[in-house]
Parts: C-alpha cells; sequence; structure tokens
C-alpha cells in the first residue's frame, strides 16, 4: 500500500522564532496523509500540522509557541478545508463489485424461477 502526503495549506508567518528570533522564514504546513493500493484510497482524518523555521531550519514545536503564534496557528486552521475522510474505491474495485453483484442476482433469479416451476 503506497502511503501519500498532501500539504493542504502551507502559509508564511511574519512571527519570530522561538529558537532564533528571526521574524523571517516561519512556515505553517497542515499535511493529511492518505494510503493508497490498486483497490481503494484511504484518506486519513488525522491532520499533521507543522510550523518550520526556514532561517535555522528547525521544527518549532508547539510547547514553545507564543501567544502570538497560538492566535496565527488557530486563523490559519480556519484557512483551509481538508479532503473527506474515508474510503474511496478505484474504478476496478466498482467493476469487480458489481460484477459480483450482477452474478449473485442472476444466481438468485434463476433460483427463485427453478423454484416457482418457471423453468
Ligand atoms: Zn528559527
Amino acid at each position: 500500500m503506497i502511503q501519500k502526503e498532501f500539504v493542504i495549506h502551507r502559509a508564511d508567518i511574519n512571527n519570530h522564532c522561538p529558537n532564533c528570533f528571526s521574524a523571517r522564514g516561519m512556515v505553517f504546513s497542515f499535511i493529511q496523509r492518505q494510503k493508497e493500493n490498486s483497490w481503494i484510497i484511504l484518506t486519513s482524518r488525522n491532520i499533521q500540522e507543522q510550523l518550520f523555521c526556514q532561517h535555522c531550519h528547525q521544527e518549532v514545536y508547539p510547547g514553545t509557541w507564543n501567544d502570538a503564534i497560538e492566535r496565527v496557528y488557530l486563523y490559519q486552521k480556519k484557512c483551509f478545508t481538508a479532503k473527506p475522510a474515508g474510503l474511496k474505491l478505484k474504478k476496478k474495485a466498482i467493476k469487480v463489485l458489481g460484477l459480483t453483484f450482477l452474478t449473485l442476482a442472476s444466481v438468485l433469479g434463476f433460483w427463485v424461477m427453478i423454484q416457482n416451476g418457471f423453468l
């Protein structure tokens, strides 16, 4: 099963980095994961949030965020809509399920006709 990550929202923010105190280069990323094989696509409900400083090349973890970063984080969380979570069937799976359903329906139809004396 292939696992993919999508950056569903990315925002450059102007807050100071708690590690290097630079006011430039802070980036919020909101990442959603998908698992995929030849039959299905499974989209995760969880969204991974990441704050990265491009000046000191370090991730800034939520424990070190100040109030200003928290406010920007809450605002940025409202700026996107995630992909709907759940299971999506691919064409191949839909075809196989459709053929299975048709086969079962015709077997059931024949069985009912034989039971009622139509054949
Ligand atoms: Zn930094």
